[in-house]
C-alpha cells in the first residue's frame, strides 16, 4: 500500500541503523542515548509490584489526563506555575508529539537549537513544520539569531533542551534562560522546554527552569525515563491552563491515556523514602563514568581530545576538526565501538550521505562501566590518531 505522502518527506532515523549495528557481539556501544542498566531502581520498586494484583481498578480505563494520586504528587514536586496544569504522556516523547499536533498547521515555523535531538526533528517534520535551526554556543543558543528569527515572524514555538543538551550536554547559563524567556514574551513566541536530563545534575548549580520566567508562554517536558526506568514510557507535559483541552483532544485520540499500573507504579517509586538517596547515587555513578570518559580521551588522544565539558546527563560531544564523523563512525564499528556522527542532528541531513556541518561526534558515557569507556576509548583512538 502507498504510505501517506507526509512520511515519505521522513528520513529513516540513522541512529536507529547504528544502534542495530552496536548489538552486534563485541561491539561496545557509546551511541544509544541508554541510562544505566546496571542501577534501574528495581529493588525499590519491588513494594510497588508486589502491591499490584491486589489493586484491580489499577486496571481498569482510566482519566486521560493521569492517574489522579500521581497527578496530586506532580503537583506538589514538579509544579512549573501556578496557571499551569500536568498532563501524564507515554515517554516525554509523546508530549512533543501531542504539542506538534495540537498546535502545528503544514509550514508553520519551528526554531531549534542545531544540533538537536533527532526525535524532535523526526516529529516536526511528521507535523509539516518549516525548521528554523539556531546556532548553539557552549552557554546556550545564539541570542542575536534567535531574535532576528523571532523578529521575522516565522516562528510559532521554540524548541529547546536548557539542561544538558542531546547531543552535545550544553547548559543553559542563567542569564541566557531570562533573556530567551524575555525574547519569548515579546515575540509571543511558545517555548517547548524538553527536561529529560535535568534530574542527572553531577556538578555545580541547579538553575531555574526557562518557563518560570515565561510560564504563560511555556509548556515544560519532563521524562522518567532516566530516573526510574525508560521502558515504563512515563512522562509529564506542564501547559498554562487553556493549553490543556487542545492537548487532552489528541492525547485521546492518539491512546486514551497513558497506563495506569504504570503510573501507579513510579508514584511509589517516586514517594519511596529512598529514592532521594538513590537519586544522588545515580548522579555519582554518571560523574564518575563521564570522568572516566573524559581521562581516557585525555590518555589516548591527547591534543585532539576537544570536549567542552558537560555538569550533567549522559552525553559528550567530541569535536574532531577536519574529520568526516561519518566515516569516524564508520571505522570506529569495524574496530568494534558504536558511536553516533554528527551529521544526524542536524535537520535535513538526517541521511548518512548528507555532508556534516558540524565535525563531531556524541558519546554516551551513561550506560557503560569505567573499565568499558575506557576500552572503547582506545578503540576509537586507534582510528583518530
Ligand atoms: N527529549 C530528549 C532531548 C531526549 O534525548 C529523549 C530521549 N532520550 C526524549 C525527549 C524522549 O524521552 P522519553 O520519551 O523516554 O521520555
Amino acid at each position: 500500500m502507498q504510505t501517506a505522502k507526509h512520511l515519505q518527506q521522513i528520513q529513516p532515523s540513522y541512529i536507529r541503523e547504528i544502534l542495530a549495528a552496536a548489538t552486534t557481539e563485541g561491539v561496545i556501544s557509546l551511541a544509544g542515548g541508554l541510562p544505566a542498566s546496571d542501577h534501574f531502581p528495581l529493588s525499590l520498586m519491588a513494594e510497588g509490584f508486589a502491591k499490584m494484583p491486589d489493586t484491580p481498578a489499577l486496571f481498569q480505563y482510566g482519566e486521560t489526563r493521569g492517574y489522579k494520586p500521581l497527578l496530586d504528587y506532580l503537583d506538589e514536586h514538579y509544579r512549573v506555575a501556578s496557571g499551569h496544569q500536568m498532563l501524564v504522556c507515554s515517554g516525554s516523547q509523546q508530549g512533543l508529539d501531542l504539542i506538534a499536533r495540537a498546535f502545528l498547521n503544514p509550514a508553520d515555523g519551528v526554531a531549534m537549537e542545531a544540533p538537536c535531538y533527532p526525535g524532535a526533528l523526526q516529529v516536526f517534520a511528521l507535523a509539516g513544520a518549516s525548521i528554523h535551526p539556531v546556532e548553539q554556543n557552549p552557554t546556550g543558543p545564539n541570542l542575536s539569531q534567535l531574535e532576528l528569527l523571532f523578529a521575522s515572524g516565522k516562528v510559532k514555538l521554540f524548541y529547546a533542551v536548557p539542561d544538558f543538551h542531546n547531543p552535545t550536554g550544553v547548559s543553559w547559563t542563567l542569564d541566557i534562560r531570562k533573556q530567551v524567556a524575555a525574547l519569548c514574551r515579546q515575540y509571543e513566541v511558545a517555548l517547548i522546554e524538553d527536561a529529560p536530563y535535568r534530574e542527572l545534575r553531577f556538578a555545580g548549580q541547579q538553575l531555574p527552569l526557562v518557563a518560570s520566567f515565561c510560564p504563560e508562554r511555556a509548556m515544560v517536558l519532563r521524562s522518567f525515563s532516566k530516573i526510574s526506568t525508560p521502558g515504563m514510557r512515563l512522562g509529564v507535559l506542564s501547559a498554562p491552563e487553556d493549553w490543556l483541552a487542545p492537548l487532552l483532544k489528541v492525547k485521546q485520540a492518539s491512546d486514551l491515556h497513558t497506563s495506569i499500573p504504570m503510573q501507579a507504579l513510579l508514584l511509589d517509586l517516586l514517594a519511596h523514602p529512598a529514592f532521594p538517596a538513590y537519586l544522588r547515587q545515580l548522579c555519582g555513578i554518571y560523574r564518575e563514568r563521564y570522568q572516566a570518559l573524559v581521562s581516557a580521551l585525555s590518555d589516548y588522544l591527547g591534543q585532539e581530545a576537544i570536549v567542552e565539558p558537560v555538569e550533567g546527563g549522559m552525553f559528550a560531544w567530541l569535536q574532531l576538526p577536519g574529520r568526516d564523523p561519518l566515516a569516524v563512525a564508520k571505522e570506529a564499528l569495524a574496530k568494534g565501538v558504536a558511536i553516533v556522527p554528527g551529521n544526524a542532528f542536524f535537520p535535513a541531513s538526517e541521511s548518512p550521505q548528507a555532508e556534516s556541518p558540524v565535525s563531531a561526534i556524541r558519546l554516551n558515557f551513561s550506560h557503560e562501566t569505567p573499565g568499558t569507556l575506557r576500552e572503547a576509548v582506545r578503540r576509537l583512538a586507534s582510528v583518530l590518531v
